[in-house]
Formats: structure tokens, sequence, C-alpha cells
């Protein structure tokens, strides 16, 4: 009797991931990037070997990780999708945009700028991405940003001014790209979702506006 019951239930667990078991896959793949995370995190020394490391024993193990990682992508190459999110984020390293989507595949345009600060070309070029396919437009902005802080602090923004007039024209130029007639029209035809969203940059979490 209990070895029936307990066939029923590994039957019913089988068929229950065999039902959801694209979502199984992808969740088990999380679990084994988020293990590789654990694994490298705690090793502190760049370059695995010296706690002060000079510029040319940086460029040579950079060199030597892309060697080694370029390898691994010619033996088992990655599929290639096509992108139907572009996500905009500043450059501040504690931002990783794999751990924002929670997602390793290529479905993402990653646009990453100092501040979140759209540039001319960066407009144009998100329209582009969206005349190509992109669904979902995703623009962030995060706590603890240092162009934020350079902008807000009279002191440092006299040494950065031109980073400090782009975050001060940001909502200027986030507002000239939601207007682009492309982006409206794609917007009105229920093509396209443009979300603006806080990103909280210690855990990656986003707050939509
Ligand atoms: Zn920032």
């Amino acid at each position: 009797m209990k070895r029936l019951l307990l066939l029923l239930v590994c039957a019913l667990l089988g068929g229950l991931l065999w039902f959801h078991r694209a979502r199984a896959q992808f969740i088990a793949g999380g679990v084994l990037v988020n293990l590789g995370y654990r694994l490298q995190d705690p090793l502190e020394d760049y370059d695995l070997a010296h706690h002060e490391v000079t510029p040319a024993q940086v460029w040579s193990e950079f060199l030597e990780q892309n060697r080694e990682a370029a390898a691994v992508r010619s033996r088992w190459p990655r599929s290639t999708r096509h992108p139907v999110v572009a996500l905009v984020t500043c450059m501040d390293a504690r931002l990783d945009t794999n751990e924002i989507a929670g997602d390793t595949r290529r479905y993402y345009y990653v646009l990453r700028l100092a501040g979140s600060a759209l540039a001319s070309k960066d407009g144009e070029m998100l329209q582009l991405a969206v005349a190509n396919g992109v669904k979902v437009v995703v623009f962030t902005t995060h706590t603890d940003c240092a162009a934020e802080k350079v902008a807000a602090d009279p002191g440092a923004s006299g040494q950065y001014p031109e980073l400090t007039r782009a975050v001060r024209e940001r909502q200027a130029r986030f507002d000239e790209f939601l207007a682009l007639p492309l982006i409206q029209g794609k917007i009105k035809a229920n093509e396209l979702i443009v979300k603006w969203v806080d990103l909280d940059t210690m855990n990656e979490r986003v707050t939509p506006r």
C-alpha cells in the first residue's frame, strides 16, 4: 500500500514537472548560475593571487579570463534570440542586467549609460530597437547613484559639468524619446510599453513609477 502511494506521488510529481518543464528547466538554470556566483563571489583578489595589483596585472588577468571565457563559448556556443526588451541602466558596477531580468538568455538589448542619461544617439538606438521588434522598454534609475550625487553636489558638479547637465536633463530626454512619432504610434497601437522604474541597487528589485 505504502509503495503504491509512493509510486502515485512520484507519478504525480513527475507529471507536474513534465507539464511545467520549461519553467522547471529555467529555474534549475537560474539555480546553477547562482551557484557559480556563490563560487566566484568570495574570491577577493582580482588576479586570484595578489592583494595589490598593478594596471599591467589587471590587464593581463583580463586577457586571460577573456581567453578562457571565449574558449568556453567556442566549445558551447549560445543561442541568439530576437530581443523583446530594451533595458536602460546606469553603468554602476553593482547592477547586473542578467540579475535584474532574472534571465541569462539573449532577449535583452542593454543600454548602459552614466546616470541612465539618454543622449540623442541613444534615443535613436532605442527607436531602432523598437522598429526591430522590441515590445517593452524599461528605463531604470537606481538608488545611491554616483552620477546623481555629482549632479546634486555644488563642489563636484563644477568638476563634471557634462555629467551634471546630462543628469539634470534626464527627464527631458526621456520625455523626448517618449514623444517620438514611432514610439507614440506603437504605444497607441498596443505594440509597445515604455516604463520608468526605480531600481534598488542592493537587491536589484524594480519599482515601477
Ligand atoms: Zn548610477
